[in-house]
């Protein structure tokens, strides 16, 4: 730099008393839009598809997984890539996202990120976890800038817990993880639990107590064809409508409101103020017209949507030597070929290639 460079970047750092402020510097925002219209936000990134349970609902009690995973070098630089395209959520997930080495580290890379809207924010970093963990690492993780976290637990009763899991002592571990993140500042901690008619249904109303004596919101999730056996079938989705029921003749609900427009959950409270419940409907109320997500395989492809039948390799784009901006443009033309919506129920609807192990929640 040249000494009158110097000169006038000191001055503009140090104005004289008399200048009027500078106007902020506003960017254009960057925004991803598919073919519908839908903006692009909120990126799921599988960081392994290596998990330390069994849930029924969800893996194969005799086949592994597969065990592919990139570097947390190469998550990051994709991860960078997709912020500078308008992504303002990251949510990292798995299979089991504990499990990973590195995982403390990429966190606090990802909290000096900005967005890439007119006024850039941190981040909104999410994880979630089946919480085997938690209790050792939520501190480590809220040191490191995580935002928020969704524990799985798809009962409040131990038995039933480790009769999903298949992990013997895993209620008591879990339980221990979700207190760990609300002591670390990481609360209201969401605990998502998916309902399945046979297994847990009975579970709603203690879930119910449960997020009023914790302070947790409780999430219960219908069950989607994203298994590794062929569990599902209509009549083992325990419907919206079923839960809101159970719950109001445990106590009146109080429809809470959205809190932002894409949100996936429908809140309510109870008539006193005590307990948040969200309901996420897919099969029987979906809510792809206002889907804002893309994920990211363990293994570095696209998934446009958790039906899609296709998976767009942008990890190959980067292994062949692609650029940051080969890397950009991958992203935009796969956002294009965004489905419309999911035909779950409907006849001919068929079963992704992958579970949701594999894809990532
Ligand atoms: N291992 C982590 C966990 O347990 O939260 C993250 C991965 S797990 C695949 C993410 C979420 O997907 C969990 O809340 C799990 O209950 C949910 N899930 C898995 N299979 C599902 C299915 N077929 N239908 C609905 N939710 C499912």
């Amino acid at each position: 730099m040249s000494w009158s460079g110097l000169h006038s970047s000191a001055a503009v750092l140090n104005p004289p008393a008399h200048a009027s402020p500078l106007p902020a510097v506003r960017r254009p925002a960057v925004r991803l839009t598919d073919k519908f219209g839908r903006t692009i936000t909120d990126l799921r990134v599988s960081i392994t598809d290596r998990c330390n349970y069994k849930c029924v609902y969800c893996r194969t009690g005799t086949e592994g997984a597969q065990f592919a995973e990139l570097s947390m070098a190469d998550y990051l630089r994709i991860i960078r890539v997709f912020v500078s395209l308008g992504i303002e959520k990251v949510r990292l997930t798995g299979g089991e996202p504990l499990l990973r080495k590195g995982l403390v580290p990429l966190l606090a890379e990802l909290a000096q990120l900005r967005t890439s809207a007119a006024d850039p924010k941190p981040l909104d970093l999410a994880i979630t976890t089946n919480g085997h963990l938690l209790a050792e690492m939520a501190a480590p993780l809220a040191r490191a800038g995580l935002s928020r976290i969704t524990v799985s637990m798809d009962a409040v009763d131990a038995a039933i817990f480790e009769r999903i899991t298949r992990v013997p002592g895993s209620f008591d571990k879990v339980l221990a993880g979700v207190r760990a993140a609300q002591r670390a500042g990481l609360g209201p901690v969401k605990v998502n639990c998916v309902l399945l008619r046979g297994f847990n249904e009975d579970q709603i109303v203690p879930f119910a107590r449960f997020s009023r004596d914790e302070g947790v919101i409780v999430r219960f999730i219908e069950f989607m064809p994203l298994e590794e056996d062929r569990l599902w079938t209509p009549e083992v989705v325990v419907p919206l409508e079923e839960v809101a029921s159970k719950l109001n003749s445990f106590r009146p609900l109080v429809p809470l409101p959205a809190n932002s427009p894409g949100e996936t959950a429908r809140r309510y409270s109870f008539d006193d103020g005590i307990g948040e419940i969200g309901i996420i409907a897919p099969v029987s109320q979906a809510f792809c017209g206002a889907c804002s997500r893309i994920r990211l395989t363990s293994d570095g492809k696209i998934r446009t949507c958790l039906f899609s039948h296709f998976d767009h390799d942008l990890y190959g784009v980067l292994a062949r030597g692609g650029s940051d901006d080969d890397l950009a443009a991958f992203i935009q033309k796969t956002v294009e070929t965004k489905e419309a919506r999911h035909h779950i129920g409907e006849p001919g609807f068929l079963k992704p290639s992958r579970s949701m192990v594999h894809i990532g929640g």
